[in-house]
């Protein structure tokens, strides 16, 4: 299937839009993507690094290259995946509204779907400008126990599902030593060992 060329009278290609830290990629955000596009018919998933994180509590993410790299090569296999790094050739601070804007504006026929965990569709008021969002994606709300709130305006499509998988984990068995983890996939595995990430500064 062509996802990018549209002919009249077929329907609209669907694209979910998944922006996230991907400090790294697992399998917690891979599970999330396929239960959104199959639960929302979704043509294309593209997975969108941010640039910078303003929410880290534990210091710098890994660099920008890097994150990208891993995540072309977990989605290498998944033919309705893409890693997109729009947001390191945006002005900072990459505001998902603006991110949002550019997509929708250089594919205007498409249906667009931003996915986010629950934890941040709660957030979501503390985001810049979060109607200009609301005006040119639907909402995929993953939730993380308690089902998401509706809010007045927004477009949200509650999707069921979790995954015990954490970043903030992985790095912490990485930086103890582990050279894999259950929750990586293998080839992102062997990336940051060879790469030597998230090792702790005093080795
Ligand atoms: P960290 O532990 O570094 O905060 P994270 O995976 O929670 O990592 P991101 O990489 O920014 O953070 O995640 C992107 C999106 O995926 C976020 O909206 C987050 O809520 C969601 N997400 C991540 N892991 C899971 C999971 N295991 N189950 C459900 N949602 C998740």
């Amino acid at each position: 299937m062509n996802h990018h060329a549209h002919q009249a009278g077929q329907a609209p290609p669907r694209i979910g839009l998944f922006g996230g830290t991907f400090d790294p990629v697992h399998l917690g955000h891979l599970h999330i993507a396929r239960m959104a596009r199959e639960t929302m018919q979704l043509d294309q998933v593209r997975f969108i690094p941010c640039r910078v994180s303003p929410h880290k509590p534990d210091g710098k993410p890994a660099a920008f290259a890097h994150r990208m790299k891993m995540l072309e090569l977990a989605l290498a296999n998944l033919p309705w995946a893409v890693a997109d790094d729009i947001e390191s050739h945006m002005d900072e601070p990459s505001y998902s509204w603006r991110t949002a804007d550019v997509l929708h504006r250089s594919m205007p026929e498409a249906s667009l779907f931003w996915i986010m965990g629950g934890d941040q569709w709660t957030a979501l008021h503390r985001w810049a400008e979060p109607e200009r969002l609301a005006a040119c994606v639907e909402f995929i709300v993953v939730a993380r126990g308690v089902p998401p709130e509706p809010r007045a305006g927004f477009a949200m499509h509650p999707l069921d599902c979790t995954h015990p998988a954490s970043a903030t984990e992985i790095r912490r068995a990485i930086a103890e030593g582990a050279q894999d983890h259950p929750w990586l996939d293998p080839v992102v595995a062997a990336y940051i060992v060879s790469h030597a990430l998230y090792r702790r500064e005093d080795g």
